[in-house]
């Protein structure tokens, strides 16, 4: 199908950007690397009169990490610089994996991680682990800004908490504990071309005697939302893992799960696999919280 005429705006600074989505309200469309938004446009499904590219705007596009402050991620940064980032793959290796294995090279160095979080796939493959780290994000508007828990920002398939009119200026994680580790672990049918049939993310934290003190686990693709799974978590927090505790928890995440049956795999299928990747994260965070593993990223 051909492109809806639209114009195109390339602001170079956040105020502009905001001034513009004021401007043309519902007839304007935020663009980060436009990697969803134009197909939904081809498709006829968004007609938006106006398109405001991100790319442009100063002091969007960055990565910082502080130990006090943690990882702060701009609206406009690429999936592959976030996967390349040293502190990144050093401090978050869930997420510096989720973006290194989704999509393909060409969609990674164009899309944006908050183009992801606000196009609000069930299946967005960076949700899961910015969950399970209890990202944030901030939303900047004319009139100031808010911070919106990850948790509380998806709605439901392609909906978020994102106002008209706001921007997700960036994305807040906090800094990591000693000994704790992070995995994420997706499956599609054709390697990571495919969108994710199944994606889990888990965080645990030991205490010097070995036993569980922060356990955080978040599902992508089986349900409307990316999810956490709180009944695990509780399971987990305050014990010694155990094989038969770790078995238990990824039970309990099967039961945070609502998945559906589609063209990617079936609901039966999906619940499978969630029990089984659950189980393998868990081992993996365990093994990096211990010091006994690299992280795989
Ligand atoms: C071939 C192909 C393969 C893909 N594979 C995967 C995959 O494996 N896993 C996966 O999760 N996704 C996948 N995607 C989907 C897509 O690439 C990602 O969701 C990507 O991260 C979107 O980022 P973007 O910057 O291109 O978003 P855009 O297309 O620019 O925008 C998406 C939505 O977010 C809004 N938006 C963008 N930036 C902001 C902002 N800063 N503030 C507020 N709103 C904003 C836009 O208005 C739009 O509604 C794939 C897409 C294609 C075409």
């Amino acid at each position: 199908m051909a492109m809806p005429h639209f114009e195109h705006h390339q602001p170079t600074s956040l105020e502009e950007a905001l001034d513009i989505l004021t401007r043309h309200g519902a007839e304007a469309k935020l663009m980060g690397g436009g990697t969803d938004l134009v197909m939904k446009m081809r498709a006829g499904a968004l007609e938006p009169r106006h398109v405001v590219s991100l790319g442009r705007v100063a002091g969007l596009n960055r990565i910082s990490y502080r130990d006090d402050d943690g990882l702060v991620i701009g609206g406009s940064t690429r999936i592959s610089e976030v996967a390349a980032h040293p502190e990144v793959r050093r401090h978050y290796p869930a997420l510096a994996h989720a973006c290194s294995v989704m999509a393909t090279p060409q969609i990674r160095n164009m899309g944006t991680v908050a183009g992801n979080l606000a196009n609000a796939a069930p299946s967005a493959d960076t949700a899961a682990p910015l969950l399970a780290y209890r990202a944030s994000v901030v939303l900047v508007e004319r009139g100031g800004r808010r911070q919106v828990k990850l948790t509380d920002f998806f709605k439901g398939p392609g909906l978020t908490d994102l106002e008209p009119g706001e921007i997700l200026e960036a994305i807040r994680v906090p800094a990591p504990p000693n000994r704790c580790g992070s995995a994420y672990q997706r499956l599609s049918e054709r390697s990571q071309v495919d969108i994710a049939a199944v994606g889990v993310a888990g965080f645990v934290a030991l205490d010097l005697a070995g036993a569980i003190i922060g356990a955080r686990l978040a599902l992508s693709a089986v349900a409307p939302t990316p999810v956490r799974c709180p009944e695990a978590e509780a399971l987990l927090e305050g014990q010694l893992p155990t094989p038969e505790l770790l078995r238990r928890a990824s039970v309990a995440c099967v039961r945070a799960s609502r998945p559906i049956d589609d063209l990617r795999a079936s609901a039966n299928y999906r619940r499978s696999m969630v029990q089984v990747l659950s189980l393998r994260v868990l081992e993996q965070c365990l093994a990096l919280a211990k010091g006994e593993s690299t992280p795989r990223v």
